[in-house]
């Protein structure tokens, strides 16, 4: 059996990822490691902090593992929030005032095109390699629908009707950002086991 510690305190992005791994690859989580600090994120690019995050539990702990790092791109502001999507209205990281204040900054903005964006980064086995995952899609006028989390009810994927918030979470995985970073890490596993 081989462990492999993921970089998150999320117990549900875990489990997710846990199911689709094949048998012989277990997802060991943050406290089972006695990893209770903040793990630094201070890149200023999305790839930096999956990588940095990474390389912390390497480096402290020794283990085989991979992090994730996520941001909004919105292209009428020139790629923000991106790298600092979670604290974009502060450092609450409160998902309705970071909503509050995008819907602001595009008023009267005709171009709403964005992107979300997941940067994976693995280490396993001496192998250090990255993985990616676009959703491109457009920000709506005003939050719709209940589920998902974060910027969901305000992102629409491009051909869709429906936000983020109003697809099911299988839909969402299937064509969303951090589903297909996830598959090509599964895809990775599948051939180097
Ligand atoms: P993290 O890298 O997963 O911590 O995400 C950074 C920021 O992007 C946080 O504000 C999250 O709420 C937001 N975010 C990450 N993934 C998603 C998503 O799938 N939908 C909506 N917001 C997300």
């Amino acid at each position: 059996m081989i462990e492999l510690v993921f970089a998150t305190n999320n117990p549900n992005k875990l489990r997710e990822v846990q199911v689709q791994l094949p048998k012989g690859i277990q997802l060991i989580s943050l406290k089972d490691i006695g990893c209770t600090e903040d793990i630094p994120e201070t890149q200023n690019t999305i790839e930096g902090n999956a990588l940095q995050k990474a390389n912390y539990i390497k480096t402290k702990y020794n283990r085989d593992c991979f992090a994730d790092d996520t941001g909004l791109e919105v292209d009428a502001l020139d790629g923000a929030p991106g790298v600092h999507s979670a604290r974009y209205a502060g450092p609450e990281k409160k998902a309705i005032n970071n909503i509050k204040k995008l819907l602001n900054a595009l008023e009267n903005e005709p171009n709403r095109a964005a992107q979300f964006k997941t940067v994976i980064a693995l280490h396993f086995k001496g192998k250090s390699i990255q993985f990616e995952g676009i959703c491109k899609g457009e920000i709506v006028h005003k939050p719709t629908g209940a589920g998902g989390f974060g910027y969901d009810p305000i992102f629409r994927p491009l051909n869709y009707e429906q936000t983020f918030a109003e697809l099911s979470l299988e839909e969402k995985n299937k064509i969303g950002h951090r589903g297909i970073a996830v598959a090509k890490l599964i895809q990775f596993f599948r051939q180097n086991q």
